[in-house]
């Protein structure tokens, strides 16, 4: 049997979540858009649920939350939405982290093509960036802060709370990845300031293939973000495209789910990071764990077994874990973590090691017997 730990690539999808997407499938036919029936409206009023759960979990206005295909999309209007509004201020300075998903990376990349400057701030070793490096490289070009909450690959939450405290005395708009952290640090992210906040369902249990960008108001006003897709009016023209009412629906009740069970997932997620952590002092293996632990979530541990080759060992143990290293956007060829690189990780500590990562449905017992077959494996290979 094998046990499922790589819910940070995507988690499996709540029960209920899928009984009430399957109820919308069944029973709600119609275009969330269209005004001249009530298979429409009764569409709309699902989408409309939605959105009020999605601004409960997050701690913002219903009128605040954009439905998307997913973080990828978020994260990508935010950014490039962002072009008319630069070059109408003359301000296309943007500053980023190297350890950003590449749905960020990829996208200031090609702005830094357009003539945007684009400065990139590396972490240290305990895999969190400097809040003072990210706020010492603001000008007064600067447009953009663009940084991540929580990293997907060593679990390192990152100073977002100083940095959008900062940002809010100056003109900059401030946008957070938090597709890591949503459902699970809520009251964290409720205590944020920032302009845009991105993330996916299916990393809190919800169906791939719907994302929320959250538009903050400031003085009621949203952020100057322009569609980057031309089409429709959907969510005020900012995002086009028919709603997939079922999949909205699903974003929905995930986001309700987290919001009343977070407390006791975190428990259980904690847990399961002790006993994951017991095994693997007790097996006796030499292991270094990347990332100041004092930052890191409870789902995650991003670990090297010393001298055994992470590609190898994930092979090897196939048939009883889903274990991953790096980004799934980026594992279709192996290259060295980028994340770990920036870090300063030495090179043969990055091909040694591996992300496990579970959440609160993970089954604690099987979770246990995975990590243990996974440490014998290792064991193996590195005699
Ligand atoms: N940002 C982060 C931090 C992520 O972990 C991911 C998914 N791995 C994304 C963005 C992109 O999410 P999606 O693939 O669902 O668009």
């Amino acid at each position: 049997m094998s046990v499922y730990l790589d819910y940070n690539a995507s988690a499996p999808v709540d029960g209920r979540v899928i009984d009430y997407m399957v109820e919308v499938y069944r029973n709600n036919i119609g275009n969330a858009d269209s005004r001249t029936h009530n298979y429409g409206e009764n569409a709309r009023n699902i989408v409309e649920e939605a959105r009020k759960k999605v601004a409960s979990l997050i701690g913002v206005t219903a009128d605040e939350v954009f439905f998307t295909s997913g973080a990828t999309e978020s994260n990508n209007i935010a950014i490039q939405g962002l072009r008319e509004y630069a070059i109408e201020t003359g301000r296309k300075h943007i500053v980023t982290t190297a350890i950003e998903h590449k749905a960020v990376l990829e996208t200031v990349r090609a702005l830094e093509k357009e003539g945007f400057v684009v400065d990139i701030v590396k972490p240290d070793l305990s895999g969190r960036v400097n809040a003072d490096d990210i706020l010492s490289k603001i000008k007064k070009e600067t447009l953009l802060v663009s940084i991540m909450h929580v990293n997907n690959e060593t679990g390192i939450i990152q100073p977002v709370k100083e940095i959008g405290e900062a940002l809010q005395e100056k003109e900059v708009l401030f946008h957070i990845d938090a597709t890591q952290s949503c459902g699970k640090l809520v009251d964290e992210i409720r205590e944020l300031k920032y302009n845009m906040l991105s993330f996916s369902a299916h990393k809190l249990m919800g169906p791939q293939g719907i994302g929320v960008l959250v538009l903050k108001k400031k003085k009621y006003k949203l952020p100057p973000v322009k569609n980057i897709m031309y089409g429709g009016q959907q969510e005020k023209g900012i995002r086009p495209g028919t709603l997939p009412v079922a999949l909205i629906a699903g974003c929905g009740k995930a986001c309700e789910i987290a919001e009343d069970e977070y407390k006791k997932n975190n428990k259980i997620v904690f847990d399961i990071k002790k006993a994951i952590q017991k095994e693997i002092d007790e097996s006796g293996i030499s292991y270094t764990i990347n990332g100041n632990q004092d930052f890191c979530v409870d789902n995650t541990i991003n670990i090297c077994f010393e001298g055994v080759s992470s590609e190898a060992l994930m092979l090897s143990s196939k048939m009883f874990c889903g274990v991953s290293n790096g980004s799934a956007c980026t594992s279709k060829s192996y290259s060295p973590s980028y994340v770990l690189v920036a870090m300063g990780v030495p090179e043969e500590q990055i091909e040694c090691s591996i992300r496990i990562s579970w959440g609160a449905n993970t089954d604690i017992e099987e979770a246990i017997e995975g990590v243990k077959a996974l440490l014998s494996t290792a064991l193996q290979f590195s005699r």
